[in-house]
């Protein structure tokens, strides 16, 4: 049975609809791609194919080494190192640290103290090929001949790396969570088989909530700086109209760290709410009106929360704010089920 060689889905040309789908006259085209990867390949059009029910802990077992693929922007977010319970050994793969503002030494110390992660990390840009060399060539080395998964969850980059790796530009790489919708399995020279697999979907992340347009915006591309701000009490930040904090006794000096395109804006906490509500969908986008509506449906929490400066409060699927100077009380706005964490800063 021939598979796709963008997503790894069997090839059919009986039902558009179902994945796989390759028109009849295309069936001997060298590229291997079903309609879909050929899409989003050549027009950067997507179609969301769900995937259910995969059997990720089969696979777990079934190899000799997991690398979890964790997004840097959104460690917390991709951090589900639980679910391989049953996996032989696990290393960690922190990818996209060509958008991080911190040392690699700061990284792999964060990981251990807070995380309690003690074996071993890698650290990539699987767009600027930072971190590559090293990695594969251990890897190549301790797992020589054997079976490796690539895992984590949608989005992280997995599959731009297993693609640069094996140096095969036909795994389908894009900008949406969800692409790789079955197991594209490559072997190399050396008898190693790389298993890359669909993301799984964490619960909790702000860009699940987005429409296609809205995740681009949500995903930082450039390397992440933020910009400081000052709120005393009674003084807002909305984040796009995503989320927004207030401080509600103290000070705080602030820097959010979130892509370029979502536009902060500060505000007084009375007019909070209303200025999310007049601005979403317009001047404050994301999120896009559509987008605004599902949100406004979910519903919205507001959680109040002691901080202190030295931590950064990291919102699931958005990216962070790091807590500067000062300390006091604030209520931190986000769509229900979002899931956030006060952590010690990474910058340490
Ligand atoms: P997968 O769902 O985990 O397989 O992720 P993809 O490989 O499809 O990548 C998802 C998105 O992240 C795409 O927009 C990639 O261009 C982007 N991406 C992947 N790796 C990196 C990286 O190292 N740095 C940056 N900045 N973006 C990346």
């Amino acid at each position: 049975m021939k598979r796709c060689r963008g997503c790894g889905v069997p090839l059919q040309s009986d039902d558009p609809k179902r994945p796989g789908y390759i028109p009849p006259e295309k069936l001997d085209d060298p590229r291997g791609l079903c309609q879909r990867c050929f899409k989003i390949k050549y027009y950067g059009e997507f179609r969301s194919v769900p995937v259910e029910d995969f059997p990720f802990d089969e696979i777990a077992k079934n190899v000799d080494l997991i690398c979890l693929i964790v997004d840097g922007v959104d460690i917390e977010g991709s951090w589900v190192l639980d679910r391989f319970r049953e996996a032989k050994n696990i290393w960690v793969v922190v990818n996209k640290t060509d958008l991080l503002p911190f040392s690699k030494e700061e990284i792999v110390k964060w990981l251990r103290e807070e995380k309690g992660w003690s074996g071993k990390v890698f650290l990539t840009s699987s767009k600027k090929g930072w971190g590559l060399k090293g990695f594969w060539e251990e890897l190549n080395f301790v797992y020589r001949g054997k079976k490796v998964a690539f895992m984590g969850v949608t989005n992280v980059g997995k599959s731009s790396l297993v693609g640069r790796l094996l140096g095969d530009e036909s795994i389908t790489v894009s900008p949406w969570p969800g692409t790789t919708i079955d197991v594209v399995e490559r072997k190399n020279e050396e008898g190693t088989i790389f298993i890359d697999t669909p993301g799984l979907v964490p619960s909790g992340r702000l860009y699940d909530l987005l429409c296609p347009d809205c995740q681009k915006k949500v995903i930082p591309s450039k390397k992440l700086s933020g910009k400081i701000f000052f709120l005393k009490s009674g003084k807002s930040l909305s984040l796009g109209g995503l989320s927004a904090l207030t401080v509600l006794t103290g000070g705080l000096l602030l820097k959010p760290f979130v892509s370029y395109e979502v536009p902060l804006h500060r505000t007084n906490q009375k007019r909070l709410k209303e200025v999310i509500k007049e601005g979403a969908g317009e001047w404050l986008k994301p999120p896009c009106k559509g987008c605004f509506d599902r949100i406004e449906e979910i519903g919205w929490s507001e959680e109040v929360l002691e901080v202190s400066e030295g931590l950064d409060l990291a919102i699931s699927g958005l990216g962070w704010v790091s807590l500067f100077k000062g300390e006091g009380k604030i209520s931190l706005l986000l769509p229900s089920k979002v899931s956030f964490n006060l952590r010690r800063s990474i910058r340490g």
